[in-house]
């Protein structure tokens, strides 16, 4: 990890369910650069864990009577109910993080997103990912056997929503190929510090 003297970012990267963001941000990790400059906060959930995931890399795995200990002890610095689970954002990761100069990294939903901009109104870029149409959502959705029928047209309807709050947004790169999102990705990044780098 790198110390930095410019005052640390938060990339948050926020897009709908079948956006392909969590690949991407797999893919964007692959890059040494980006991997040992930017730190991923892992979040806090309620939801069960799916196939493949891993508590700690992926999400903190917390029943509902923990995370509204957690809520009420201000231990997030926003949450959210999303798909009837519940999301957090640990406040004390993200400020030791930001405090040692480092950037993070942090996937979280649009709402949490706009939150953290409130709190954080310079350290914040907003970075959305968009599907390239409907049908590719649709496809991608499709193809994940780890969603049931009802969750999955609940999620198709949640991403139509969720597309509008794109224009709030500071960056939006449309993920049509992973390998070239990925790219786009990193270059937001990489013009980001190097705006940093003019101040
Ligand atoms: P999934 O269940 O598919 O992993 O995530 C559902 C949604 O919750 C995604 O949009 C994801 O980015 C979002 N999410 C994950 N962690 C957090 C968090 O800590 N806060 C908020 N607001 N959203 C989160």
């Amino acid at each position: 990890m790198q110390n930095r003297l410019k005052p640390a970012k938060i990339y948050v990267i926020s897009g709908p369910s079948g956006s392909g963001k969590t690949t991407l941000i797999k893919r964007l990790a692959k890059s040494r650069a980006i991997r040992k400059t930017i730190t991923k906060i892992t979040t806090v959930t309620t939801r069960l864990p799916r196939r493949g995931e891993h508590k700690g890399r992926d999400y903190f795995f917390v029943s509902e009577e923990e995370f509204s200990r957690r809520k009420n002890k201000g231990y997030f610095a926003e949450w959210q109910e999303v798909f009837g689970n519940y999301y957090g954002t640990p406040k004390k990761d993200l400020i030791k993080e930001l405090k040692s100069g480092h950037d993070v990294l942090l996937c979280i939903d649009v709402k949490g997103a706009l939150a953290i901009r409130k709190v954080f109104p310079k350290e914040t870029v907003l970075i959305f990912i968009a599907a390239p149409d409907e049908e590719t959502l649709k496809n991608r959705l499709h193809q994940r056997s780890t969603e049931h029928k009802h969750s999955l047209r609940r999620r198709l309807r949640v991403a139509k929503q969720e597309m509008a709050y794109r224009k709030k947004y500071d960056y939006c790169v449309v993920n049509h190929k992973v390998a070239l999102a990925a790219k786009e990705l990193k270059k937001i990044i990489e013009g980001e510090r190097r705006k940093d780098e003019k101040t």
